[in-house]
């Protein structure tokens, strides 16, 4: 069945995801070893300040490490005490891992990685006295958050392992651009696809679901709409994914660049579960009437909307939570499978947004495919 291991689904200083939850990763019990380690991935805590990975220096790191993180005598590595080293180990490793899954179960076949055949596996580094994460040739490696009063190593912050997986399996799929450097778009597509595929790992734990939808009675779109979903969430990546930015208001670095392309999916995402609800007549709201779901919903809109869901929002929690999923499932598959009509060289907005609109058309979501579109529209992207 896969190995159990346990995992923050947000940073353990956000509330409500204070205690780790468990999950199966799908290398088989045994097939996990000391590190932990399995045949993509493994984890190496170095003992000494090792600087970050930066040319001309790559993996393997050689150095003397910590003590690793060992399985259990069943094989899982869920019965490790939260705050050690080990388990900083094995949550570094289950997050990269879990993303992969989710990539994997989206495309259907093993994402190659991109280093091969220079390296078989992934080196992750836990830890470094460093303020940053990232991910590059051969490796993953992750500092630690100093806003905070006490430093929190990224090691233990799904969203940030999760957005350096994303880069990697990103470059595994589409490929790396070869006739010439990467253009602007390119770099700022990158860091939309890490933040989305964040965004599609975090929405694949259930503590998340769950915590999110009853906050809300289960009204994500509607609170969007108003733009007061940054306020709402604690969690990263919708704070990061809910905006109202087109292309025109945005400048050329490439984080900034990449929030219009990430605003416009996260929309599409939003309308297609509200449009889910309301063909399984969970919500009353159709979006298809409304020219522009961030300009033309009215407060009329909104306050019937809410007024129906309210009641009896505790009776519907599942069914809800269900269409979110469909929602998320719809928009995940279109977006790893328009990867494969891409190629790095000629990569835009432009033929990004066209191919997911494309894979929309040709995927269990076809009828969606205007709405992903209009969202693109909007945005200046198509
Ligand atoms: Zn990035």
């Amino acid at each position: 069945m896969g190995t159990r291991f346990r995992v923050h689904p947000q940073a353990p200083f956000i509330p409500g995801y204070e205690e780790p939850e468990i999950i199966w990763i799908s290398t088989p019990p045994g097939g996990v070893g000391t590190g932990p380690e399995d045949h993509r991935m493994y984890v190496t805590d170095p003992l000494i300040a090792k600087a970050p990975y930066q040319r001309p220096y790559f993996p393997p790191y050689t150095g003397e490490s910590y003590p690793p993180a060992e399985p259990g005598p069943d094989g899982h590595f869920d019965y490790i005490p939260v705050h050690t080293r080990q388990f900083m180990a094995a949550h570094a490793f289950a997050c990269v891992r879990r993303v992969l899954d989710i990539c994997e179960s989206y495309v259907g076949c093993e994402i190659p990685w991109f280093f091969l055949p220079t390296y078989e596996r992934l080196e992750i580094i836990p830890h470094l006295p460093w303020t940053n994460a990232q991910s590059g040739y051969g490796f993953l490696e992750l500092g630690e958050d100093d806003s905070r009063d006490e430093p929190v190593p990224y090691a233990l912050n799904f969203d940030v392992i999760a957005h350096e997986t994303g880069h990697l399996v990103l470059f595994g799929t589409l490929g790396v651009p070869e006739r010439s450097g990467p253009g602007v778009e390119y770099l700022a597509y990158h860091e939309f696809a890490a933040d989305f595929i964040s965004l599609i790992g975090l929405l694949h734990f259930d503590t998340a679901l769950d915590r999110m939808l009853r906050r809300t009675n289960g009204n994500l779109f509607v609170s969007n709409e108003l733009d007061r979903v940054a306020e709402l969430f604690d969690e990263r990546q919708i704070r990061k994914a809910s905006n109202s930015l087109k292309l025109s208001d945005v400048g050329s670095e490439v984080h900034d660049l990449s929030r219009p392309f990430t605003g416009a999916m996260f929309d599409a995402l939003l309308e297609i579960f509200q449009l889910i609800l309301l063909e399984r007549g969970l919500a009353s709201l159709d979006t298809r009437r409304i020219k522009s779901v961030r300009e033309s919903l009215t407060q009329t809109d909104i306050d019937r909307e809410l007024a129906v869901s309210k009641q009896d929002y505790q009776i519907r929690h599942f069914a809800v939570k269900s269409a979110l999923q469909e929602a998320r499932d719809i928009v995940g598959d279109a977006l790893l499978r328009s990867w494969e009509l891409l190629t790095p060289d000629t990569l835009s907005f432009r033929n990004a947004a066209s191919a997911i609109v494309r894979r929309m058309e040709q995927g269990r979501g076809h009828r969606f495919a205007d709405r992903i579109h209009d969202n693109f529209v909007w945005r200046d992207i198509l």
